[in-house]
């Protein structure tokens, strides 16, 4: 006989522990001996204690103290002992304040990929935990790392829910989580282009900063200023910068002078008030040169040369700017560079230097691509990640159900026999359960594969559009060649053409991201709705398009490709509740090309020709094609040429151009 012991339902808390480690918290970064006296302080109160959850938080605390002074010894036994002691007590709120600490830890020292795998871990317990504290540390990192991984979506959801924990808890911690998690939720908002609500949530960011959080004054009014320029209110970006000063100051925060003078003397530029920009870029350049801070003096001496350009000193302004671009070329970010050299082109533009603008629009385009095809590979690799991750998680809980459909049957068949007698009505009732559990194994079958299917088609399609991409093209391509589709002979070829429109970059500014994301899923539709089955569109990069055409006659490509520029030319887009002229320019090529055959000349050197051609029409004032027809050297001397990785140039080539229809145009800000 068992009997069954009336226990007390422990309290999983100890508030005296718990005062306690408030008074830790209050510690911090103070002084490391204090600190410690204080968690030993802690750890003799809970000895012996049923509060496992005071507990969790005291052994979580002891991770994140001895993280937080590097000690690797150390923290690596205390995290083992912090999940020892969740498993055997898994609430929501243990496991959540356990699996939480463990992710900051990973993160800390890196491990993205264990942190995403116990991320899913923690989804599962959280949506369980009550504790206001808890749910508020482990949404807050969880909206963090979304945020800082462009999962816009997941991060709101995160931030907003650590924000309801907060509203739920007082004190005057309660303030200061307030305070930041506005900071935070205003740069998601930022991020996201929408720019009201930022502007509104760093608003109440700072009004909380000024009674819970003054040392982080500086930073918001930073990101204000940065917002209200996004928002193109220059005059209060300046005014917003210069609080931004005032407060640096009193703390001694000379990085954030020193970005905010440069802000407003780059305000003062889109203002095209060039006379206004100079002082203050000047006390930037001095505080860089003090600071030795020499990737931000060579960003003021760009803006400088910039407005030495405008102000009609042209070569010496371009001088300075080409300086800057070089070292920016050695020692910057690739994405910066990417943005300098179009301001650089706007320079050169405005002097009248095409040839260079032609080079450098060409240089920022190559780098453009790169950073695109980089951005997609990571974005790809990590989303299959992410889903392997789920996967497992998910196969756990199918092979749960699994089990259960078994028992379900066992119980079936002990009814049958127990009540023989009834073997009819027995029969009905487990056909029907057995109906319900097949139905439900059926429908977990069909969501599986239905998710496999989604996964090859994203990694085989641009998400935004829903065309093909790179990488399905050069699949496609490298079948082709198996198939030996490349010598094919007859009147007929198989042709490339590269379309990249025109101006993006001053739609983008003009109408705002969104209406550009509008614009490039209408182009896709209309490029997609003018081929013919056998062909192929591809998003090629962010505002290119690449059409690949199956077998077509010389005549009827020319015809097709002035088809395709009138597509998009003649009729506006609408986007963004406005009517928008789009034009497009583009370079083509057909494989083979001239009397070449692809073993010499293979698709990838054809497509970096019909490139080349596409610059061509660039520069000749865009929205018009140019077609590579033939050589005007020796083949050798061409091959030579990619050999060698040398520049190839437009005049080696025979053409034909194409022109696109007139259009008026919105007169372009530059
Ligand atoms: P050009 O006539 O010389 O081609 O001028 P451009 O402004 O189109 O040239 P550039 O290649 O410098 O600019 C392309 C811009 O396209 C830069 C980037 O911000 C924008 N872009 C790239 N991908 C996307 C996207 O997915 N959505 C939106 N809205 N913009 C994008
Ligand atoms: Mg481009
Ligand atoms: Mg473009």
């Amino acid at each position: 006989m068992l009997f069954t012991l009336s226990v007390h339902a422990s309290n999983p808390l100890d508030a005296d522990a718990e005062a306690a480690l408030d008074a830790y918290l209050l510690l911090i970064g103070q002084d490391q001996h204090q600190e410690q006296q204080q968690l030993e302080r802690v750890r003799t109160q809970l000895l012996n204690s049923p509060a496992y959850g005071s507990q969790t938080r005291y052994l979580a605390m002891q991770v994140l103290h001895h993280l937080s002074y590097d000690e690797q010894e150390t923290w690596e036994p205390a995290l083992i002992k912090l999940m020892e002691h969740a498993r055997a007590h898994p609430s929501g709120d243990v496991m959540s304040e356990a699996l939480a600490t463990k992710i900051y830890a990973l993160l800390r020292q890196d491990d993205l990929n264990a942190a995403y795998k116990t991320m899913v871990e923690l989804e599962l317990f959280l949506p369980n935990a009550e504790q206001p504290r808890v749910r508020y540390f482990a949404h807050n990192l969880l909206g963090t790392i979304y945020l800082r991984d462009n999962q816009f979506e997941l991060a709101s959801q995160n931030l907003h829910a650590a924000m309801e924990a907060v509203i739920e808890t007082e004190g005057e911690r309660a303030g200061i989580r307030r305070t930041h998690l506005q900071s935070q939720l205003a740069q998601l908002y930022a991020d996201m282009q929408n720019l009201e609500q930022g502007l509104e949530l760093i608003e109440q960011a700072i009004s909380g900063a000024k009674i819970y959080l003054p040392d982080h004054l500086p930073e918001y009014y930073l990101s204000k200023g940065y917002i209200e320029g996004e928002l193109g209110l220059h005059e209060a970006s300046i005014q917003t910068h210069y609080q931004a000063i005032a407060t640096a100051h009193e703390y001694g925060y000379q990085g954030i002078v020193l970005l905010s003078l440069n802000n407003i003397g780059a305000a003062h530029i889109l203002l095209n008030q060039y006379q206004q920009a100079i002082e203050p870029l000047k006390q930037a350049l001095a505080l860089a040169t003090e600071l030795e801070d020499e990737l931000t003096l060579q960003l003021i001496q760009m803006n400088l040369g910039y407005i030495a350009v405008k102000q009609g000193s042209v070569d010496q302004g371009l001088q300075q700017m080409r300086q800057s671009i070089e070292y920016f070329r050695q020692h910057g970010r690739r994405s910066d560079l990417e943005r300098f050299l179009g301001d650089f082109a706007d320079a050169l533009q405005h002097a009248g230097y095409t040839r260079e603008e032609a080079a450098v629009l060409r240089e920022q385009r190559e780098l453009n691509r790169e950073l695109f095809t980089a951005e997609r590979e990571r974005t790809l690799a990590e989303m299959q990640q992410r889903f392997q991750a789920r996967e497992q998680a998910h196969r756990i809980q199918r092979l749960e159900q699994d089990n259960a459909l078994q028992e379900r049957t066992i119980e079936n068949k002990q009814l049958q026999n127990r009540l023989f007698l009834l073997a009819t009505l027995a029969a009905a009732l487990a056909g029907v359960l057995m109906w319900q559990l097949y139905r439900k194994v059926r429908h977990i079958n069909r969501r599986l594969k239905e998710a496999n299917k989604q996964l090859e088609f994203q990694s085989l399609r641009d998400p935004l559009t829903g065309l093909y991409n790179r990488r399905s093209f050069q699949q496609r391509m490298a079948k082709r060649w198996q198939h030996k589709e490349h010598r094919h002979q007859g009147e007929e070829r198989d042709a490339l053409i590269l379309l990249d429109i025109d101006f993006f970059k001053q739609i983008n500014d003009q109408h705002g991201h969104a209406a550009g994301d509008d614009i490039l899923v209408e182009v896709a539709k209309r490029l997609q709705h003018s081929l013919r089955h056998q062909d192929q569109a591809i998003r090629w990069g962010g505002e290119e398009f690449l059409l690949y055409l199956h077998r077509i006659k010389a005549k009827d490509l020319n015809a097709l490709v002035e088809r395709t520029l009138y597509l998009l030319a003649e009729k506006p887009f609408q986007a963004g509740g406005q009517s928008i002229v789009v034009t497009a320019t583009a370079g083509f090529i057909t494989l083979p090309f001239a009397d070449i055959s692809e073993e010499q000349l293979n698709w990838e050197k054809g497509l970096q020709l019909a490139d080349l051609a596409l610059y061509a029409g660039k520069a000749r004032g865009r929205n018009q094609a140019c077609g590579v027809t033939g050589l005007k050297v020796p083949l050798e001397t061409l091959i030579s040429g990619f050999d060698q990785q040398q520049s190839i140039s437009l005049e080696q080539l025979e053409c034909c151009d194409v022109a696109g229809p007139e259009v008026q145009r919105h007169p372009l800000s530059s």
